[in-house]
Formats: structure tokens, C-alpha cells, sequence
């Protein structure tokens, strides 16, 4: 479990590599891509709060794996899914476009399409002193998501997109690979002093058994090979390459 101060967002680690991320205020608790459903039930529980409303970034089984079983325990809670996703996120009970606001937990929150893993994938963002970003799998430390569904110009267009927020934007993504992609940064890049910094920054965090997300927009933009991507021809050669790597 890991606590962001300014903002009361909770880790909890779930599968091989997913961590569901959980926003408190009072009592109230707002949850991010439930894959799974118990770990959240059992922090509901423990602490004696309530379940306000779900987030989903996009229909993955991993993202959305839980949320049934949550609504039969919770049945007022609220389900904010993508308006494009209705058939395959049924349950959600608020359906949201790219631009729109809402507010959850007496905070604004902006939603942003970020199109290339999904075709419809969407951000929820949080701004203010501390901003907050819920990426799901378009971005991760070091990396980004596959191209699933989307076309290469459309994830380069939603890695712009996260860059124009401001810098100090905390970013929280659905999975620790963090690792992995800088393992992969520094075969292309091995003489990268950032990358080598992140790397061992990041085995500190291992080998204390701390989250290495979520991570700071500004820093990211240097280590990330992906955010660093100059133009499209670039992030094309650098995603069909990183697929490749095992
Ligand atoms: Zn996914």
C-alpha cells in the first residue's frame, strides 16, 4: 500500500503486475480499473468506508474484471465509462466523452480521450496544486501502452496530449513495468545518464518493496523514450521496436 499525501491515493498491488489505485476523502472512496474486486472490498471494510465511484480508462479484463462483483455489494455506486464503450463496459451508469467535467468527491474531474491501446480509451484528470493524472495504459514509467486497437499517429497524438499538462502532474498507470521498459531504454540509449539514474533509482524502490509509481510528468519527459520521441517516424521505430523485446 502507497500513499500519496497531498491527494490520499492508495496502491494496492493485485494479478502479476496490475495495481488498483484508490482515491479517499473522508469516508468516501473513489477507485480506478478494479481488476479485481476483494482487496477493494477488504480496504472498504477495514476502514469502514464507502464505495463512491468506479473509473474505468477502457474495457480490458484486467481494468474491469472486478466491477461487477463491486455494484452487487455497492448498488448506488457510480460507474464512469467511456459513451463509446456501452457495449463493452455494460455496467457503466455514467457515460462520458472527451472534454467533460465531472465531480467526484468535491473534485473536478476532467476527462481526456487518449486513443492508441483501446478506441476509446480515456484519462481522468485531476488539476489543482497537485494535479493527478489516471493514465490506465496509455503510459507507463519508462514506456507506453501497445497499440491494440488505435493507429500509430493516434497514440503519438495522446502521448502530446499528456505533455501539454502541467509538469508537475502526477501520473498514476494500471501497471508496475517500470523496470522492464527502462532495461529496454538503456539497450537503445546505454549511455544515457537519466535512464541510468532511473534504473537505479528504480531497484532502490524494489528492493524495498515500494511502488515505482506513480511518477512525475516533468521527470518522465526525460527518461522516457517514448515522451522524448521527436516526431511520429520516431515513436513508430521506437513502439514496433519495443514490441519486439522480450
Ligand atoms: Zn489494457
Amino acid at each position: 500500500m502507497e500513499f500519496n499525501k497531498a491527494r490520499n491515493i492508495i496502491g494496492l498491488r493485485v494479478l502479476s503486475d496490475n495495481v488498483i489505485w484508490l482515491m479517499v476523502k473522508d469516508k468516501s472512496v473513489v477507485v480506478v480499473d478494479p481488476s479485481v474486486h476483494e482487496p477493494v472490498i477488504r480496504y472498504l471494510n477495514e476502514n469502514n468506508f464507502h464505495l463512491e465511484a468506479i473509473l474505468q480508462t477502457h474495457h480490458h479484463p484486467d481494468h474491469i474484471g472486478g466491477t461487477k462483483s463491486l455494484i452487487e455489494r455497492c448498488p448506488n455506486v457510480k460507474v464512469i465509462a467511456s459513451s463509446k464503450e456501452k457495449r463493452r463496459i455494460p455496467f457503466q451508469n455514467i457515460s462520458v466523452e472527451d472534454g467533460e467535467s465531472l465531480s467526484i468527491l468535491g473534485e473536478e474531474v476532467k476527462i481526456i480521450e487518449v486513443l492508441g491501446h483501446t478506441s476509446s480509451h480515456i484519462a481522468f484528470f485531476l488539476n489543482g496544486e497537485n494535479p493527478v493524472l489516471f493514465i490506465g495504459d496509455t503510459l507507463f514509467s519508462g514506456g507506453c501502452g501497445r497499440i491494440f486497437e488505435g493507429t500509430y499517429q493516434q497514440m503519438y497524438s495522446s502521448l502530446e496530449r499528456i505533455k501539454s499538462l502541467p509538469k508537475n502532474t502526477l501520473i498514476y498507470c494500471a501497471h508496475e513495468y517500470t523496470k522492464k521498459n527502462i532495461l529496454w531504454a538503456l539497450n537503445l540509449r546505454p549511455e544515457d545518464q537519466d535512464i541510468k539514474n532511473k534504473l537505479s533509482e528504480v531497484e532502490k524502490k524494489i528492493s524495498l518493496n515500494e511502488l515505482t509509481i506513480p511518477f512525475l510528468l516533468e521527470e518522465e519527459m526525460k527518461i522516457n523514450l517514448f515522451l522524448r520521441a521527436k516526431n511520429l517516424e520516431e515513436f513508430t521505430f521506437l513502439r514496433a521496436n519495443k514490441d519486439l523485446w522480450v
